[in-house]
């Protein structure tokens, strides 16, 4: 009686250990991210991830939006470790609510520069996305072209085409403004723009730019890789890339970047992921995939973006276009630009 009743509690402690053991193993295997990143963009990386780790990457894919409120709904019982999203104005969003943690890493300090990364380690940008000028080349020399400001000027009147404002890329480039010039002048140079239309703004990048190939419109901003993705349909076109500002501060960059949420059950495994995603390998994954630059500078770009040639960024920290983004909207408003 008295041995089986040893062995019957030898028993349950040896099955709750294991069931703690199994628990606690699975848990270090395994990652859930939220990602607002298209499944074809993020699956291979987390396919090259487990292939080297074993750590398995749960995903689910939406628009930042529904994901940001899930979390927040979800709070403490969120099964989510880390949030992925395109855009500085939308990691601002997600850190300013409180969804996210501060990730202390000697890693990601060192393959993420600064200005692509929040000052307060809540997330890191992954891949660069330039936002420049565009021109057709059968209307515009490039020694015609030079900043994001001058496309204000008249000699640009009825020759320019803009995405429209309420997509948060123009809002993050609007905010950058703001930090550089403060908001008179920037409300200025909105307004110039907006004199400057061609046509009625457009709903995506790749309409406008195919609206300057069309010869719409002579000059227009947009991200280099859906002039990247256009190109590859249409090599005909007659629209060129330049880089804006390089004799001022450079060209307005934004991040695709992630951080590890504030209730993940798993910190430690998403901070692994999460430096892993910064490595070379990762980097150039990233690159290949979606015709981004690398965050990490010792990364070089994918040949396609290389023959675009080199270009300077702008370095005032991408965190500025959600702190000013509010602003931007407002500002943007003033100015007439829908
Ligand atoms: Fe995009």
């Amino acid at each position: 009686m008295k041995l089986s009743k040893i062995s019957l509690l030898a028993t349950s402690v040896a099955a709750s250990l294991a069931a703690v053991g199994i628990s606690s193993l699975a848990l270090a295997e395994e990652v859930v991210v939220y990602s607002a990143r298209n499944e074809q963009l993020i699956k291979p990386l987390f396919d090259a991830y487990t292939k080297q780790t074993g750590v398995q990457v749960k995903f689910v894919t939406d628009k930042e939006g529904p994901l940001m409120e899930r979390l927040k709904a979800e709070a403490a019982n969120t099964p989510a470790d880390m949030l992925i999203t395109v855009d500085a104005g939308n990691l601002w969003q997600a850190a300013s609510q409180g969804l996210l943690q501060p990730v202390n890493s000697a890693t990601l300090n060192a393959n993420i520069p600064a200005h692509l990364r929040d000052p307060k380690n809540l997330w890191f940008g992954l891949s660069v996305r330039a936002r420049t000028i565009f021109f057709n080349t059968q209307k515009v020399k490039p020694a015609e072209l030079s900043t994001y400001e001058d496309l204000a000027s008249a000699k640009w009147k009825g020759r320019l085409c803009l995405r429209t404002s309420k997509k948060v890329y123009n809002q993050s480039l609007m905010a950058m403004m703001i930090e550089e010039h403060g908001e008179p002048k920037t409300e200025q140079i909105a307004k110039g723009w907006v004199a400057n239309l061609a046509t009625d703004v457009f709903a995506d990048d790749t309409k406008m730019l195919e609206a300057i190939g069309a010869g719409q419109c002579d000059v227009g901003i947009a991200n280099t890789y859906y002039y990247g993705r256009l190109m590859e349909k249409k090599p005909s076109l007659p629209v060129a890339i330049f880089w804006a500002n390089q004799h001022a501060k450079g060209v307005h960059v934004n991040v695709s970047g992630a951080g590890v949420t504030r209730y993940a059950k798993n910190p430690a495994a998403a901070q692994k992921l999460l430096e892993w995603l910064s490595s070379e390998k990762a980097q150039n994954l990233f690159t290949d995939l979606d015709m981004e630059y690398p965050a990490n500078p010792a990364v070089k770009a994918d040949p396609k973006l290389l023959a675009w040639g080199p270009f300077k960024q702008n370095l005032i920290n991408v965190n500025k276009a959600g702190e000013l983004q509010a602003n931007a909207v407002k500002l943007m408003d003033r100015a007439g630009y829908k």
